[in-house]
């Protein structure tokens, strides 16, 4: 499985994050590639294939792999000893509604799918605590970002410590939005000359994901420098990444985790 590194602007010892790219790809198939979401229709022992591969290669147990329910909420939970000592069922309800986590335990992969959204891995080396989220245009909009920095705070970490990779994303070019959504970001008091732009042949708004989460986190308190974004387009790679813009809602999904030895 062909993992795409995510960069820290300062390396962290011992903590990798990534995201997974689909690999060989059949084009008429939307969730052909790896996927390892089992809630947007694809086949459950693939997804599950995808999972256990993914676990051998990072030498991780399969129940080390925690990934949420996702539903463009700004919910954060925390994978601590107590989340590991609940029964399956009770993992799920935990796991339920939530787009962002945050742990401090070595050796648990946490993780995000999206196709398009904006995935952010964040770490606070010093503090040895690390989180993911979720952040499609409500999410962004609701400032999950500042939320899962908040929840890493709460563990210990600090915000002028802590550092975030963004995975691959829709680019403005391809984010088409209705004016709605533009709303949204006003009534949520985003600079929006910063963050939207409009397409002079069409007059429909586009918006910049990666530039709203980044003034969502220098907000909550982390230093522009600290903040790396991949520039890889989701949409316009969808043979790399998949694409709900491009194949449908009813595809595949990129994880994007991270994990601390
Ligand atoms: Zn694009």
């Amino acid at each position: 499985m062909e993992l795409e590194k995510l960069d820290f602007a300062k390396p962290v010892e011992g903590v990798t994050a990534f995201s997974t790219t689909r690999g060989q790809v059949d084009r008429r198939n939307p969730y052909s590639g790896v996927n390892l979401c089992d809630y947007v229709g694809d086949d459950a022992l693939r997804v599950l294939d995808a999972r256990l591969t993914l676990a051998m290669q990072l030498g991780v147990d399969l129940d080390n792999l925690v990934m949420p329910r996702q539903t463009h909420s700004c919910r954060v939970a925390v994978i601590d000893e107590h989340f590991r000592s609940l029964d399956i069922d009770q993992q799920e309800a935990a796991l339920e509604g939530v787009d962002a986590l945050v742990t401090s335990l070595p050796g648990v992969v946490i993780g995000v799918n999206t196709a398009d959204c904006v995935p952010m891995a964040l770490v606070d080396g010093q503090a040895g605590i690390i989180a993911v989220a979720h952040a499609g245009w409500r999410g962004t909009a609701g400032r999950i970002a500042a939320k899962v920095v908040d929840g890493m705070c709460r563990q210990g970490a600090r915000a002028d410590r802590i550092q975030v990779a963004m995975g691959p994303s829709i680019c403005q070019a391809c984010f088409e939005v209705g004016d709605e959504v533009v709303d949204a970001f006003r009534k949520a008091g985003f600079a929006l000359d910063a963050i939207v732009e409009r397409n002079a042949a069409t007059g429909k708004a586009h918006i910049d994901l990666r530039a709203a989460n980044r003034a969502a986190l220098v907000a909550a308190g982390i230093k522009a420098d600290n903040i790396i974004t991949s520039q890889h387009c989701s949409r316009c790679d969808h043979e790399r990444f998949f694409s709900a813009r491009r194949l449908g809602i009813n595809s595949g999904r990129t994880f994007t985790g991270i994990y601390r030895e």
